[in-house]
C-alpha cells in the first residue's frame, strides 16, 4: 500500500458492529480491576462494596428500559441474553404444556436465528416470518404463523443492518392474545432510541453493553415479573439462579454507567446523529448514481444507513474505504468475510446479485459533520474506480 496522507485518517462509521468505551465508563470500571476485586457473594467488606456496585448498575439498566431492578439479569452479552430468553422460555413452557412452536422472523440476528435452528434439530417447530420490501416484518404473516402451541415469539426491535424498527407493540398484542412468551432482541435499539418495556409490551428483552459505549462481554436480559423462564447454565444462585457464575463486576459496572449516560444523552444524540445520517444519505444519493437506501421509507434508528450500490460489490467498497481511512461494513460484522449477499437484503426482496452491493454506515456519538463531508468527497471516487474494474456491468 502506497503511503499517503489518508493512512493517518481513522474515521469510525461502524458503530452497529461495536463501539468504543465512553471515558466515564472506563473511569468507573478501573477500580474494579484493581483494589475492588472482591466476590460480591462474600460477607466481608470486599464483597459487600461490590454487591452495592452491582445493585447500582442494575438500577441504571432498569431505568434505561423502564423496568424494575429485580427484572434485570446480567449475562455475558446479547448472544447469551437471546439464548437464555428463547431456550429458557421454551423449556419453562414445555414443562407445563405441550407448547413446542417458536415464531421468529427471517431478519433476526444469528444469535436468534441459529438458536432457533438449533432448537429445530431438537424437535421444536419454528416459523420464520418474512419481511416486506422495507424490511418490516409482515404482521399478517406473523399472525398466520401463530398456532395453538406457540410458546415463544421472538422479533428484534431494530435491525442491525438496516436500522429498521419493527412493529413491536402490534406483535406484542398478537403474542399476548395467544398466550405466548414475547422476546425482543433490543441490542440495536437500546441507547439509540427510547426503549420502554411496558410501552412495548415485552416479556423478555435483550441488550448488550458494547453496542452503546460499554464494554464487550456484558449484557442483560429483562425478565418481566412472573414470566416463566429456566436457566440454560446450572451452578450457583447468582442472578436469581437464572444466570449462575461469579459476577463480571467491572463489566456490570461499565454496563450500568453506559446505560446511565446513554439515557441522559439520548434525546440530544438521537437528533444530532439523525441529522448526520440524513445528510450522508442525501449526499450519497446526489453524488453517486445507482444507489438505493434499504428501508428508507420505514421507521429507522437514527444512526444506521444501509445502501445498495449498483454494479460493485459491497465488500470491495468496504475494503477500498478502509485503505482510505474509513471503517464501514458490508452486511453485518458476523457474516462478513463470506462474500455472500446479506440475507437481510435478500429477505427484503433484493435480487442476490443486487444485494452484493450492500454497505452499512453506522454513526455514533463521536462522528462529526466534517467526517460526513470527508466520506461524501471520497465515495464517488471509490465507486467509479471499482466500477471501472468490476466484472458486474
Ligand atoms: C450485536 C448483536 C447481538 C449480539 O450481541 P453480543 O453482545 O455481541 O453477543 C445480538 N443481536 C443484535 C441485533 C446485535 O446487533
Amino acid at each position: 500500500m502506497a503511503p499517503d496522507k489518508n493512512r493517518q485518517r481513522r474515521i469510525y462509521f461502524d458503530h452497529n458492529a461495536t463501539t468504543y468505551l465512553r471515558q466515564e465508563v472506563v473511569d468507573l470500571m478501573l477500580p474494579y480491576f484493581r483494589e475492588r476485586f472482591g466476590n460480591a457473594s462474600s460477607l466481608h467488606f470486599f464483597g459487600q462494596e461490590n454487591r452495592d456496585a452491582i445493585d447500582s448498575a442494575r438500577a441504571h439498566v432498569a431505568s434505561l428500559i423502564n423496568a424494575e431492578p429485580e427484572e434485570v439479569i446480567f449475562t455475558s452479552g446479547g448472544t447469551e441474553s437471546d439464548n437464555l430468553a428463547i431456550r429458557g422460555a421454551l423449556r419453562a413452557r414445555r414443562r407445563i404444556s405441550p407448547a413446542n412452536h417458536i415464531v421468529t422472523s427471517l431478519i433476526e440476528h444469528p444469535a436468534v436465528l441459529k438458536t432457533c435452528r438449533d432448537l429445530e434439530e431438537e424437535g421444536c417447530r419454528v416459523s420464520y416470518v418474512p419481511c416486506d420490501r422495507n424490511g418490516v416484518v409482515r404482521l399478517d404473516l406473523l399472525e398466520e404463523a401463530m398456532a395453538s402451541d406457540t410458546a415463544v415469539v421472538s422479533v428484534m426491535l431494530a435491525n442491525n443492518e438496516t436500522g429498521v424498527i419493527q412493529p413491536i407493540r402490534e406483535i406484542s398484542a398478537l403474542a399476548r392474545s395467544r398466550g405466548a412468551t414475547f422476546h425482543v432482541d433490543a441490542v440495536q435499539g437500546a441507547g439509540k432510541i427510547p426503549v420502554d418495556v411496558d410501552d412495548l409490551g415485552v416479556d423478555l428483552l435483550s441488550i448488550s453493553a458494547h453496542k452503546f459505549y460499554g464494554p464487550k462481554g456484558i449484557g442483560a436480559l429483562y425478565v418481566r415479573r412472573g414470566t416463566a423462564l429456566e436457566p440454560v447454565y446450572t451452578g450457583g444462585s447468582h442472578e436469581c439462579g437464572l444466570r449462575p457464575g461469579t459476577e463480571n463486576i467491572p463489566g456490570i459496572v461499565g454496563l450500568g454507567e453506559a446505560a446511565r449516560v446513554s439515557k441522559e444523552d439520548l434525546p440530544r444524540e438521537m437528533e444530532r446523529i439523525g441529522r448526520l445520517r440524513d445528510r450522508l444519505e442525501r449526499g450519497a444519493l446526489a453524488r453517486v448514481d445507482g444507489i438505493v437506501v434499504a428501508g428508507a421509507s420505514a421507521p429507522r434508528v437514527p444512526n444506521t444507513s444501509s445502501m445498495i450500490v449498483a454494479r460493485v460489490e459491497g465488500e470491495a467498497i468496504t475494503l477500498r474505504f478502509s485503505m482510505l481511512g474509513f471503517a464501514i461494513s458490508s452486511g453485518s460484522a458476523c457474516s462478513s468475510g463470506a462474500n455472500e449477499p446479506s440475507y437481510i437484503l435478500t429477505a427484503m426482496g433484493f435480487d442476490p446479485g443486487i444485494a452484493q452491493g450492500g454497505i452499512r454506515v453506522s454513526l455514533g456519538i463521536v462522528n462529526t459533520d466534517e467526517e460526513v463531508d470527508a466520506f461524501l468527497e471520497t465515495f464517488p471516487q471509490v465507486v467509479s474506480r471499482l466500477r471501472e474494474l468490476s466484472p458486474l456491468k
